[in-house]
């Protein structure tokens, strides 16, 4: 019997809509618009100016203190200015905008040796090309890399579960870049330290799991875990449960139980960067929904307008009605076209009135259907009542801050009550609190 964690639900897949899409490369938009902040931490500081002329892969920001990370031009061109934007996240944040030119000349670090690069090198690589976690958190990489030194880390956990509905990007990645995978996972098992490393892939995904299997054959010390299917098998906590048994404690991390959790996409870019000397400079992402022409997946320059990535698509269909950034449960809506792409962009859905349709809003049933999935053990629904009258005392003392935003007790809520946006309203409400409390 395959171990999974208590709660989840299993949403309609929705992933054959693109699961065959090759990656096809977006024609280089002619201006692109660079956020400034897409990563967890502080936003990258500018180190160009009006008028400049940057290149492919050069660094137009530096990273801003220890939790930042650079931003480099995915394009040739001229900055055109600064101004301030919508992000896919909703936030807003300045971006640099930069008028693509004829020239596309690239300026990319000096590639090293996979096999004699040591360990420090490739810490150093990592940050200097602003690689960020591809799981949706968008963690500067290199700190991850570098657990505190009186945690003793056991395996290096690579995320293939890609959990969420209508995505297929990682899905494409294990088939598409296997190699490259697996080159990363040894590097980034290299710049820990760590002896063993484990790919978690979901059961619905055979072919992937095939090709994995054989190039893995001669591999001593990588392993494959085949998980079963149920939503939010990717999430950190689940995921460690699910592959070592090993439960991370409420306010803890991975390090703590001697895990270490990368995505595909990232252990990818890590050995782009440290192989290619290619900074994070594109987005792999799914585009899908029954809202859009022509699903596919796509690699796309960071700072490209959903616009450009909707028309490439063939355009929105008559139904559609909805579009979300990331996928159906953890993703952001989306109300201007002109947003970018960010490092850290999973997908792109177009969804029709009928897959966006939500039960009607009616009062609370006190059925406790969200109490029975949700995989933290949380009372989702005490949290929001809390959050509704501002209890934030109370809700802090119940865990609020623990929940991850998955969206399953919201999906199981038959009163149809948006459970995650309170929820995530009174984690924001709540932080001052906690913050008063442990000064
Ligand atoms: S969103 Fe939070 S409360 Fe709801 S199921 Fe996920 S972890 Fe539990
Ligand atoms: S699932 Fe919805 S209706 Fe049922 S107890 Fe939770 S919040 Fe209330």
């Amino acid at each position: 019997m395959r171990i999974t964690f208590k709660g989840g639900v299993h949403p309609t897949e929705m992933k054959e809509l693109s699961l065959e899409k090759a990656f096809e490369f977006l024609p280089i938009p002619n201006q692109i618009y660079l956020p400034l902040s897409q990563h967890a931490g502080k936003p990258a500081r500018l180190i160009k100016k009006k008028g400049d002329t940057v290149k492919k892969g050069e660094m137009i920001a530096e990273p801003d203190g220890f939790i930042s990370a650079p931003v480099h031009s995915p394009i040739t061109g001229i900055i055109n200015r600064v101004s301030s934007i919508t992000t896919l996240n909703r936030t807003r944040t300045n971006a640099v905008i930069i008028n693509r030119n004829d020239n596309d000349e690239e300026d990319f670090m000096v590639p090293l040796n996979t096999e004699s690069v040591t360990r420090q090198e490739i810490i150093e690589r990592v940050k200097l090309a602003g690689i960020v976690g591809q799981g949706g958190a968008a963690f500067p990489t290199y700190v991850k890399l570098s657990p505190p030194s009186d945690k003793k880390i056991d395996y290096v956990i690579i995320n293939a579960c890609e959990c969420e509905p209508y995505l297929t990007r990682d899905f494409r990645l294990l088939l598409e870049k296997t190699v490259e995978l697996i080159a990363g996972l040894k590097l980034i098992l290299k710049a820990t330290g760590v002896s063993t490393g484990i790919i978690g892939i979901e059961d619905n995904k055979p072919e992937a799991i095939k090709k994995l299997s054989s190039h893995l054959k001669e591999e001593k010390n990588i392993f494959l875990k085949v998980l079963k299917t149920k939503y939010p098998q990717g999430a950190e906590k689940m995921l460690i449960k699910a592959v070592t048994g090993r439960e991370v404690p409420p306010g803890k991390l991975p390090f703590d139980v001697g895990c270490i959790i990368q995505n595909v996409g990232t252990a990818i870019l890590v050995y782009y960067s440290v192989a290619k000397g290619e900074p994070q400079i594109n987005a792999f992402l799914t585009v899908s929904g029954l809202g859009i022409n022509n699903p596919k997946n796509l690699v796309v320059p960071i700072g490209t307008p959903l616009k450009n990535i909707i028309d490439y698509c063939g355009g929105l269909k008559e139904t559609a009605r909805k579009i979300i950034a990331g996928g159906p449960m953890m993703g952001y809506a989306q109300f201007d076209l002109n947003s970018p792409v960010s490092k850290a962009t999973s997908g792109i859905l177009v969804l029709t009135e009928k897959e966006a349709s939500r039960t009607k809003e009616s009062n609370c049933l006190n059925c406790g259907k969200c109490l029975s999935v949700c995989p933290l053990n949380l009372a989702p629904t005490r949290l929001y009542k809390l959050t509704r009258f501002s209890k934030f005392e109370e809700a802090i003392d119940m865990g609020i801050q623990s929940c991850m935003e998955c969206g399953t007790c919201a999906y199981n809520c038959p009163a149809g009550i948006p459970l995650v946006q309170w929820i995530r309203f009174g984690k924001l409400k709540s932080l001052a609190l906690l913050k008063q409390r442990t000064n």
